[in-house]
């Protein structure tokens, strides 16, 4: 029996084991030199000014959100086909959260809809404060159209790109902020690097930056020029907002700082598989990936859709057949308003119907720079049987 493949992994370097070990011998296993040293690499890495590393990606929307005033009476809207983190960080504002529905080609939040339900909301004073775009599979957003309605409505964009470091928006590195206040990273080791847990929040602009640094450790500062009154004494420090622990480890950014070494070379061998998939897929009962013209993904999931009209066999037997088969393949994303905690603050079937639909067809095929060619061709015939 062979082990099953998994729809992710990491992929782990002696470069990578070495840097961590090297971080074990130091003097600082956390708030050391290793975590300001990976948020200058990914900063540079996306041009932009300022990067806060934390303990995960969650962590970093949820101080994201706290950065840009989400608080009780505002509302929050993202996508209903994301990882229910995207939504949470609302709720743990304690704001109100609302979804809008995707796009049938790219499964990325639909501009049009924006645009609609904006103008709906704009009639009865219930805009959102902030709005999350998803970048799904590692395809961003079409951003220059959503930051032009943040323009026109007032409202402040966090972009989750947990899938989609290391890939590009009309050319330039997605985390510049260029549309967007913040942009934040996941760090699990399903995605493009890792460092085990962990996640970052970037920005262009110095406050949030700031605001974020104080969140992510206690709401405490040591800067003078922060606190309400001269120092008692070299001890001293002032705590003037209510933070977390949200901070990420020495020995995290060690690995993570590694990993920056090939985030590219991880990028164009998933790029690689991708156009193997296409080319091995073509042919058969269902939709593969459509790429916009302005993306260059990060592509962290390789995502079919079957056409359930031209196969004799189900969503679900076909999903079972490829687990039975070894196929670790998985399902990204159940919609988070069907989720039961979001159904329990009153969302239903039938509220996003093209995410719905998403969700009725779609199987996330293991894609991962470690993915051999045979791997990739048990894979692929596992699947024609399936859909046979
Ligand atoms: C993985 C993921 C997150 C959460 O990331 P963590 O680092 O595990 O907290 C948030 N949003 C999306 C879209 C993700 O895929």
């Amino acid at each position: 029996m062979t082990a099953m493949i998994p729809y992710g992994r990491q992929n782990i370097s002696e470069a990578d084991i070495q840097s961590v070990v090297d971080v074990l011998r130091s003097d600082f296993l956390t708030q050391g030199p290793a975590v300001p040293a990976f948020e200058k690499s990914v900063a540079e890495y996306c041009g932009v000014e300022y990067a806060v590393a934390v303990n995960s990606a969650t962590s970093a929307l949820h101080i994201a959100c706290l950065a840009l005033g989400v608080g009780s009476g505002d509302s929050v809207w993202t996508s209903p086909i994301t990882f229910v983190a995207s939504a949470n960080c609302a709720l743990y504002c304690g704001a109100q959260i609302d979804f809008v529905d995707i796009d049938p080609r790219t499964y990325n939040l639909s501009v049009e809809k924006l645009a609609e339900k904006l103008a709906q909301a704009a009639k009865y004073g219930n805009l959102p404060k902030v709005v999350i775009p998803v970048h799904l599979c590692g395809q961003p957003c079409d951003m220059q159209g959503i930051h032009a309605l943040g323009k026109r409505y007032g409202f402040k964009i966090i972009e989750d790109a947990s899938h989609a470091i290391g890939g590009k928006y009309r050319g330039e590195p997605i985390g510049n902020c260029r549309y967007s206040d913040i942009t934040i990273f996941s760090f699990h080791p399903v995605k493009i690097i890792t460092t085990a847990e962990g996640g970052m929040a970037l920005s262009k602009d110095a406050k949030l930056a700031k605001r974020m640094q104080l969140l992510r450790s206690h709401g405490i500062t040591r800067d003078v020029n922060e606190m309400s009154h001269a120092p008692d004494g070299p001890w001293y420090y002032q705590q003037i907002d209510l933070g977390y622990n949200y901070r990420m480890t020495d020995l995290q950014a060690a690995l993570g700082l590694s990993q920056m070494q090939r985030l590219d070379e991880f990028v164009a061998r998933r790029h690689a598989i991708a156009q193997r998939y296409d080319l091995l897929l073509a042919g058969l009962p269902l939709i593969a990936p459509w790429q916009h013209a302005d993306s260059y993904s990060g592509m962290h999931l390789y995502v079919i859709r079957l056409k359930l009209g031209e196969i004799v066999s189900s969503h679900r037997l076909v999903f079972e057949a490829l687990r039975a088969a070894g196929i670790g393949v998985n399902l990204h994303y159940i919609p988070v308003h069907r989720q039961p905690y979001y159904e329990g603050l009153g969302f239903k079937a039938g509220y996003c119907p093209e995410g719905e639909k998403y969700y009725a067809e779609a199987i996330s095929l293991p894609m991962y720079p470690g993915l051999t060619e045979e791997q990739q061709g048990r894979v692929v015939n596992a699947l024609a049987e399936a859909i046979r």
